[in-house]
């Protein structure tokens, strides 16, 4: 993960780098640095976020240099760990995102050779590689360090000796080009430079950059001129802002009518514009991770209901180490970023088998979209909170669109059921505006279960899945345990840890699981836990199981999981919000996981 940029223009490169940075600090925060040429290296970089790198900033005049938000994989995030790094004689700065796999043996060779390590971190290894390789020439040296390493690096560099001269290179952790006028950017991130220009062009693996203010010269690694133009960038700087709202995560919560709606026109527009991949496969594999998991998850539900097609998730961390006798023939992976280093590495083990593959991706131009045989966006926009909403609802609506398609490709729904599917689909905004109208009430609730130190999400079927998503939105941003169990499976063996201290949230909307779940309430009633139920409006029953009850509007069970995520997100946003917590940055997290 982690977030760099890059200036070199007329500006004080300071001022761009750190406004830069606060942008991208959803990528990391537990450490942070800046390094700025001006006849010699300014180098300052501290433990703690970008907030903290401003308080003990000098002023820096110099017209280049670069900055990093560091996610710690190697050491600890304290001060020598940070990243810019330079090498023994300070003459080089360089950030890094990604692994660098060899970093041991790369070490031990280097400090044989005399190199004096001062981090316990992967990146050291590159900076001491360059001294090496240095002659006059940063680009060359770069393109000879980059042979050496094994693993995934987004790496950006200056030297002291050559003025206003930046030099980036890519393999897996993203890079993007931002061409201004007199002046260019290098970032991890669009919303970094968005501020500056919106012309932007989007490194490839494999790709090395050399940036003045007038120049952008890109390269393979074997040194071939590369010429591609910039492209302009649909993306306002609005969506990275605030808007009113305490919190972006709240904000986003809030947003979700509006993407919704913008996610069903731009799936109208892919099915129209075709797909080039075979919508009628024997069996489907999803893969993803995280709550774009949990997503996929709910998606089986969706596919094998609508196209009657035997459909498996997978978290991509594991199908790349499945046997081949995975081969089923869809691969279906799901990235908010694109960029997510488990699920690119599983959509080429799939296309190594000879499957076609299939993108849920959010990012426009990121690595996912170049290299999934065909892509499906959803159009959630720039989502800065950490713990995703926005974006996981616009997936959910894009499978559901996508369900539709293919069960009408293979003739298993009607043309009628498609055209009432789709009817509802159109009135999701507006239900889901009536379950973002409860946030008050769900407020009061958050009140009264802030304190518990764990709790159980529970749900059947589509539902299921559900629990996990409202569970793990309860951990990462409230830091409450919580675990997201099948209604079924809690009496063999959680069960035991239910006691009145820890609060239920179960789902027991109008579908064939209603019953049951009126029976595992009562279990957990039994045992004197507080139960929270989400029901369906119009549900006389259900207040008399669970000691609370919110309703969704009454859909078909299909679109339920839409209108009962956005309770388990106000649930744990309101519960982490009473406990002071940093919603919009959890500890120990970042937004992309570019790092395996
Ligand atoms: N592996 C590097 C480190 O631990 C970079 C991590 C990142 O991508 O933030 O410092």
């Amino acid at each position: 993960m982690c977030g760099i940029i890059g200036y070199t223009g007329n500006r004080q490169a300071r001022d761009v780098i750190l406004s830069g940075l606060k942008r991208l600090e959803y990528r990391g925060y537990d450490s942070a640095g800046i390094a700025i040429g001006n006849g010699s290296l300014n180098v300052i970089k501290d433990k703690g976020d970008i907030d903290h790198l401003i308080s003990v900033l000098p002023v820096m005049r110099g017209k280049f240099g670069i900055g990093h938000t560091r996610w710690a994989t190697h050491g600890p995030p304290i001060k020598n760990n940070s990243h810019p790094m330079t090498d023994c004689k300070g003459q080089i700065a360089l950030v890094h995102n990604g692994i660098i796999e060899n970093n041991i043996t790369l070490r031990e060779e280097l400090m044989k050779r005399g190199h004096v390590f001062r981090s316990e971190t992967d990146t050291e290894v590159a900076v001491h590689l360059l001294e090496e390789f240095y002659d006059g020439d940063l680009e060359a040296a770069m393109r000879k360090t980059i042979k050496e390493l094994k693993g995934s690096f987004a790496l950006v560099a200056i030297h002291n000796g050559e003025n206003g001269k930046i030099v980036g290179a890519r393999n897996i952790s993203p890079l993007v080009v931002g061409v201004g006028k007199r002046e260019n950017f290098l970032a991890s991130d669009v919303p970094a430079i968005l501020e500056y220009t919106d012309r932007m062009i989007y490194l490839l693996d494999g790709e090395v950059v050399t940036l003045t203010k007038d120049r952008v010269r890109i390269t393979n690694f074997e040194g071939k001129e590369i010429k591609r133009s910039w492209q302009k960038v649909d993306m306002t700087l609005e969506g990275a802002e605030k808007g009113g709202y305490d919190h972006f995560m709240l904000k986003e919560i809030f947003e979700q009518p509006k993407v919704i709606q913008d996610t069903i026109i731009g799936a109208n527009l892919n099915a129209e514009s075709g797909y080039s991949i075979d919508l009628t496969p024997d069996t489907i594999k999803i893969i993803a991770c995280g709550t774009s998991y949990h997503a996929g998850y709910v998606g089986k539900y969706m596919l094998e209901e609508l196209t009657h097609t035997p459909t498996t998730v997978e978290l991509a961390s594991e199908y790349r180490f499945s046997s081949d006798t995975h081969s089923e023939p869809l691969v279906i992976g799901i990235s908010q970023s694109g960029e997510t280093t488990d699920t690119l590495s599983a959509i080429k083990t799939a296309q190594k088998r000879g499957l076609d593959t299939l993108g849920i991706v959010n990012i426009v131009g990121s690595t996912m979209t170049r290299e999934a045989d065909s892509v499906l966006y959803t159009r959630a926009g720039l989502e800065v909170g950490v713990a995703a909403t926005k974006t996981y609802i616009t997936q959910l609506v894009a499978l559901l669109t996508l369900s539709i398609k293919m069960g009408v490709a293979k003739e298993t729904l009607g043309i009628d059921d498609a055209r009432h599917l789709t009817k509802e689909l159109r009135k999701l905004p507006k239900n889901v505006r009536s379950v973002l109208d409860q946030s008050d009430a769900i407020y009061e609730l958050a009140q009264k279960i802030s304190g518990a130190k764990s709790m159980f999400f529970l749900g059947r079927n589509i539902n299921f899945p559900v629990a996990l998503e409202g569970a793990l939105k309860m951990k990462e941003i409230s830091y409450i345990h919580a675990e997201g169990y099948p209604g079924g499976e809690l009496k063999h063996g959680p069960l035991a840890l239910v006691t009145e201290k820890t609060p239920v949230i179960a789902i027991a909307v109008k579908d064939q699981t209603y019953e049951k779940m009126l029976g595992n309430i009562g279990e957990v009633s039994a045992r004197g836990a507080t139960v929270i139920a989400i029901g369906t409006e119009g549900d006389r029953e259900l207040d008399k199981y669970a000691d609370y009850v919110f309703y969704i509007p009454d859909v078909p069970p299909l679109f339920t999981p839409i209108l009962t995520s956005v309770v388990m997100q106000l649930l744990a946003y309101h519960t982490a919000n009473i406990l002071g917590c940093e919603i919009d940055k959890p500890r120990h997290l970042a937004k992309s996981v570019t790092v395996e």
